[in-house]
């Protein structure tokens, strides 16, 4: 019998070690500070799930559907899906077809899934800066490295940055439209010039659209699926229909890297949860205009309250803002946060999804009353 004691440190794996807690929860922590906070910090919807969708869980829970799945979905699902992809891409999912899709736990766990299908130890992803805070995470757990495209002011990646970082270690490019933190939506234009370069490499673009729903007029949502076959789309449900803890998402693309993404699926989550596959499927059926009429009216009152006192990109899509930090203030985006913690305002500090440290990210995800009342305070601290 050993005499060394059990120290739980030891065995933390060095992957892990290089991962950083996420800075929002450290915010959130800081918050607990604040009397009643107006929270414009969290990317979640405030709005509630359709009946028709919860009604369906509920029905699929009551009449058992509480065992696995087959690992890419419930069948309608599935088919249903492939649908879609075939009418809006014109893509063949089936059992023949090149492309196949699948059912995920969540958009986060197709863009898991994804990063370790295709990336070795030494291999490179390039990702927008600002970034959807995972990306580098996942370049981490696979062992590969996250290469960031630094796009400010305008927040878009083009063919020009981006080939000035392809090497031949780049296996993929993840693009992010409409974004997640800036709310900037790429043209038709520029969605197809960042495929076909990608393609003429031999890189993977996957595309994760996760906010492909929430575009606001005249700004036209494109993916570049309509383009190519050679993309992965990456789509979730739970943004768009208020389901964020169902956790589920799908992945399509090139039959060769779903079938290893499928593989990773069988003995890692197993599948997506199944009494909820059964309530997206009435997904397809909701009219969400007014809905986005309403996200429209909120970033609009963004854009008029913000704009007069600092620089802005006018979000077009997703539910977030990135303005940044008035230079005139002389301090960091993190101070700016602490100054608006202290005003009982919740933001994130533009270093937790960036390489700069000189924006806010604020999301409009929040009842018209808070979120002008929050804009108010935000719009003084920035003069
Ligand atoms: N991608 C982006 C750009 C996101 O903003 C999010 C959620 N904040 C995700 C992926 C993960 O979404 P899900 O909850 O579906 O895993």
């Amino acid at each position: 019998m050993s005499t060394q004691t059990f120290n739980a440190d030891h065995l933390i794996s060095d992957r892990v070690k290089h991962i950083e807690a996420s800075g929002i929860r450290a915010i959130w922590e800081m918050a607990q500070k604040c009397t009643d906070p107006i929270d414009l910090s969290i990317g979640q919807p405030d709005f509630l799930v359709p009946e028709a969708i919860k009604s369906a869980a509920i029905d699929a829970i009551t009449n058992n559907c509480n065992g696995y799945s087959k690992t890419h979905g419930i069948e309608p699902l599935v088919e249903r899906i492939a649908s879609y992809c075939a009418d809006a891409f014109g893509w063949d999912c089936s059992e023949g077809g090149s492309e196949s899709l699948m059912v995920t736990s969540g958009t986060a766990g197709a863009l898991t899934l994804a990063c370790l299908a295709i990336l070795n130890p030494g291999d490179e992803i390039i990702i927008p800066d600002p970034y959807f805070l995972i990306y580098p995470t996942l370049a981490t757990i696979a062992g590969a490295t996250a290469v960031p495209c630094l796009t400010y002011p305008s927040f878009k990646m083009t063919v020009e940055s981006i080939k000035k970082l392809i090497t031949p270690n780049t296996k993929a490019v993840i693009l992010n439209s409409p974004s997640n933190p800036t709310g900037v939506v790429y043209t038709t234009e520029e969605v197809n010039a960042l495929v076909e370069c990608c393609e003429s490499h031999g890189i993977l673009l996957i595309t994760d659209e996760i906010y492909d729903e929430f575009v606001f007029t005249p700004a036209t949502f494109a993916s570049p699926a309509t383009h190519s076959r050679n993309v992965l789309l990456i789509r979730g449900f739970g943004k768009t229909y208020g389901c964020t803890g169902w956790r589920l998402g799908f992945a399509a693309g090139p039959k060769a890297i779903i079938s290893e993404m499928m593989k990773l699926q069988q003995q890692t989550y197993v599948c997506a949860p199944t009494p909820f596959q059964h309530g997206v499927l009435q997904s397809f059926d909701t009219d969400l205009s007014s809905l986005v009429n309403q996200f429209t009216t909120r970033r609009d009152m963004v854009v008029d309250y913000l704009s007069p006192v600092t620089e802005l990109a006018t979000p077009e899509g997703a539910f977030y803002a990135f303005p940044k930090v008035p230079d005139h203030l002389g301090i960091s985006a993190t101070e700016f946060v602490h100054r608006c913690i202290e005003n009982d305002l919740l933001v994130i500090q533009g270093s937790i999804f960036s390489s700069k440290d000189t924006h806010i990210r604020l999301s409009f995800a929040t009842p018209d009353d808070k979120l002008e009342q929050g804009l108010t305070k935000l719009a003084n601290l920035m003069q």
